[in-house]
């Protein structure tokens, strides 16, 4: 058995949107599962000791709008090795957007649909970058699936889908292959907003309402926002989760936000970056919507780290996303930047500084020290017991 200790955490931030402190200052680790948070003083005999002294603890940050398509390369941007970088980033789980978006050449036939989507669950079960958990295998809804497609495809892992880049004449024509999908397990992510690559079809507020999906995509524009009126009416006439991203409007995530808020939905906001995009490769896509959120949204930032954790989770069906006994011990341990007129992560994001990452941790193990893409923090995490690259800042 492989144990590890967070010890002399300043601040521990849960990804729980009901209780998004804990009062602990040492997180304790075995077999990649948090077992305790308790006391530093009982931590001494661990195999690998994390010294946070005195900094901040959030859940490892979940992208719930990331774009892959196999392997760590991203056809659209043509880069590799992207969710190694993300990891640098505090991002330790991504949920496809559908990997049929940018596969090259993407076909429009349900066959194709379904083989990308069970080649893509089926590889990334195998593939973790930097440890990154790719929660892959998101079918692009067509014309043509039937019930025993998606019987086949849940039963070889598929549990996502994505609706809006398919061949539907009208984008309110798909509601029963949402249905469909729904019915067999899986959780429907909707396109919404204008259009983002050519060929797709806008979907407004009124086709949203008709579909009725799980989560609504982007809801902040993906890239180009609906109106005002539209989005309050989707928060207030159903239950739908409402994804703000990075490769959005900023504006317009702030008023769903406020609004969300004022309906006392904050329960369904979740966050993800929509990257690799045309907006780019951004392995701060995630750290940075939390700071935009908490900073200009008047949002305390524990519960902008839970958006982006816990909610996600949540929303998405994943394990992980929260600091508790028997989670998945994905960490990340950060500070203020050492530039910065905050005292500590919470302060950095409170203003709008993106933390310094100093380690990350994925199911129990050490990933990263010091961040090679976040500003430096000022107060670094020392690791005892586990031997990790060197930071090229
Ligand atoms: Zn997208």
């Amino acid at each position: 058995m492989s144990s590890l200790a967070l010890v002399n955490v300043g601040a521990l931030v849960t990804g729980v949107l009901a209780a998004p402190r804990a009062d602990a200052d040492a997180i304790l680790v075995e077999d990649g599962h948090i077992v305790e948070l308790g006391t530093s003083s009982r931590a001494g005999g661990a195999d690998v000791v994390v010294d946070c002294v005195g900094t901040t603890v959030i859940p490892g940050l979940i992208d719930s709008h990331c774009h892959v398509v196999l392997g760590d390369y991203t056809p659209r941007q043509k880069q590799v090795d992207f969710l190694d970088s993300y990891v640098h980033g505090g991002i330790t789980s991504v949920v496809s957007a559908g990997e049929g978006v940018h596969a090259p050449g993407r076909p429009h036939d349900p066959v194709a649909a379904k083989a990308i989507a069970i080649a893509a669950a089926k590889c990334f079960a195998g593939f973790h970058p930097n440890g990154m958990k790719v929660v892959a295998g998101s079918v692009i809804l067509e014309p043509g699936l039937t019930d025993s497609d998606f019987a086949e495809m849940a039963r070889h892992g598929v549990r996502h889908a994505k609706y809006g880049f398919g061949g539907y004449r009208h984008p309110a024509d798909g509601a029963p292959d949402v249905r469909r999908a729904q019915a067999h397990g899986l959780c429907v992510m909707s396109h919404s907003g204008g259009t983002s690559i050519p060929g797709s079809s806008p979907i407004s507020h009124e086709v949203l309402l008709t579909l009725q999906p799980d989560v609504c995509g982007h809801v902040n524009g993906g890239t180009t926002s609906l109106d005002d009126d539209g989005v309050t009416r989707l928060v207030r006439e159903s239950p739908m989760a409402l994804q703000l991203v990075q490769a959005g409007n900023l504006r317009s995530a702030l008023h769903i936000l406020r609004v969300a808020r004022e309906a006392g939905a904050m329960d369904r906001v979740c966050l993800g970056s929509d990257t690799p995009t045309g907006t780019g490769v951004m392995p701060l896509g995630v750290l940075k919507t939390i700071c935009e959120l908490a900073s200009l949204g008047d949002l305390d930032p524990e519960i902008a780290v839970a958006l982006a954790t816990g909610n996600n989770a949540r929303a998405f069906r994943v394990t992980t996303g929260t600091i508790a006994p028997g989670q998945p011990a994905d960490l990340v341990v950060c500070d203020a930047p050492v530039a910065s007129s905050a005292r500590d992560a919470l302060g950095a994001i409170r203003r709008g500084d993106i933390p310094g990452i100093s380690c990350v941790v994925i199911d129990g193990q050490v990933r990263v020290g010091r961040s090679r893409n976040t500003p430096l923090a000022r107060r670094l995490a020392t690791i005892r017991g586990a031997a990790i690259g060197p930071a090229a800042h």
